[in-house]
């Protein structure tokens, strides 16, 4: 493989500081990814060179700040291929971006109306729409698994007359699968739905092209795609964003305000109530621009490299369950038989070995799998084949271990 990730490590310093004598192995990447120094600096910069409230002022440092506040949309624009930089809103991240459209469509929907999701999707992606559908006498209709057990989903005969929104992910978080987003897609708009698509685990690693996805709705975070925490992005169409009735009001997203009524602003400040977070977005444009200045074709290929090969390592071991595919994918999701995901959790980490166990906020997906939960190891970029090496090894120590208790 040529692509090096020791030349990307010194950009995180965090990963260069050990964990219990340890070397850090960090791979709960699809939790969170760590930082380069670009974004921490340039929030510092934003911080010392530019604090103002954006839109507001008519001063110096508020034209900077709000010159710097709009770059920064029209750079997100670019990096997901949206036409307009006023089709990008800022959020909190992904889960407020599909509760801000679960709100803003509840308005068009009536009893018996459907609400169309998979059975991959986060609780992100479930509870806003379950909730939407309590409220206006909707049903929430759930794309099922197969029942082969190789993670396809059964979608035709799910669309019809009725399904009025369709979300779904583009990657599962807890298991690494793509489901066939596209098809799925242009099924749903021969029915004339509205789509979401949440991106929370695609963004890092695939370009996005929204306009070639052709959904009304895409939401993702900043915070696993290098980025700072608590901002995100709702991209939307014009004409998806417009039907959207507000989910917060009062400053900056109105035009003109009486006692007797309000005109709200256009977008994307209708849909951005009150001061943003401004350093969020400065930070989430530097990390779109590390992200911009590498090769993104090379980081995937590598990510995946790293996912295989834990794959097979593991599954040449033998008497481990992987929920996740072998190829394709930048995660590896697990269970060890009669060993508690937690127990192999605690010895990884008493190794510098960070991962995480559980159902991963997708409580229906273990369900049906069968499981209360499983140990997913996600790789970004800066992973190295050390990291899958490390990951690999104390597993089996654990299995060896914990199977002797
Ligand atoms: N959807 C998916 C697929 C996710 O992985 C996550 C985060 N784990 C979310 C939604 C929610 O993202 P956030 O917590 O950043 O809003």
């Amino acid at each position: 493989m040529a692509f090096d990730p020791c030349a990307l490590r010194p950009l995180f310093p965090i990963l260069s500081q050990p964990a219990y004598d340890h070397p850090l192995t960090y791979l709960d990447n699809a939790a969170t990814t760590q930082k380069p120094i670009a974004v921490l600096e340039a929030i510092q910069h934003y911080y010392s060179t530019a604090n103002a409230n954006v839109h507001r002022g008519s001063h110096y440092l508020s034209d900077r700040a709000t010159n710097h506040f709009e770059q920064a949309r029209t750079s997100l624009a670019n990096f997901i291929n949206a036409p307009e930089h006023s089709h990008i809103i800022w959020t909190k991240g992904t889960t407020e971006a599909i509760n801000m459209v679960a709100y803003g469509l509840e308005h068009l929907l009536e009893k018996d109306d459907e609400i169309l999701i998979t059975s991959l999707e986060h609780h992100a992606n479930l509870v806003p729409w379950q909730q939407l559908a309590f409220r206006t006498g909707a049903r929430l209709r759930v794309i099922p698994l197969t029942s082969e057990g190789d993670w396809q989903l059964e979608y035709a005969h799910y669309f019809t007359d009725r399904t009025r929104i369709f979300a779904a992910t583009q990657v599962s978080n807890a298991i690494g699968v793509h489901p066939p987003l596209q098809e799925m897609l242009a099924l749903a708009k021969q029915y004339n739905a509205y789509t979401l698509v949440d991106g929370a685990q695609a963004i890092a690693h695939y370009p996005i092209d929204v306009e070639a996805l052709d959904c009304d709705f895409y939401a993702f975070s900043g915070h696993k795609m290098y980025g700072p925490t608590g901002i995100g992005v709702l991209y939307g169409k014009s004409q998806a964003l417009e039907v959207l009735i507000p989910y917060q009001t009062g400053g900056e997203m109105v035009h003109h305000v009486a006692y007797q009524a309000t005109e709200f602003n256009v977008l994307p400040y209708r849909l951005e109530a009150g001061t943003p977070h401004i350093e969020g977005v400065i930070g989430l444009a530097a990390a779109c621009e590390f992200l911009q200045s590498q090769d993104r074709a090379e980081l995937l290929k590598w990510e995946q490299h790293l996912a295989s090969y834990t794959y097979q390592r593991l599954f040449k071991v033998g008497g481990i369950d992987i929920y996740s595919p072998e190829k394709g994918t930048t995660l590896v999701s697990l269970t060890v038989p009669n060993i508690h995901t937690m127990d192999l959790n605690s010895y990884l980490d008493s190794k510098g070995v960070a991962v995480r166990a559980g159902s991963h906020c997708a409580h229906p997906l273990m369900a049906q799998l069968g499981i209360a939960g499983t140990l997913r190891a996600s790789f970004a970029c800066y992973n190295t084949l050390e990291d899958a090496e490390r990951f690999c090894d104390a597993l089996i120590e654990a299995i060896e271990i914990l199977a002797d208790d």
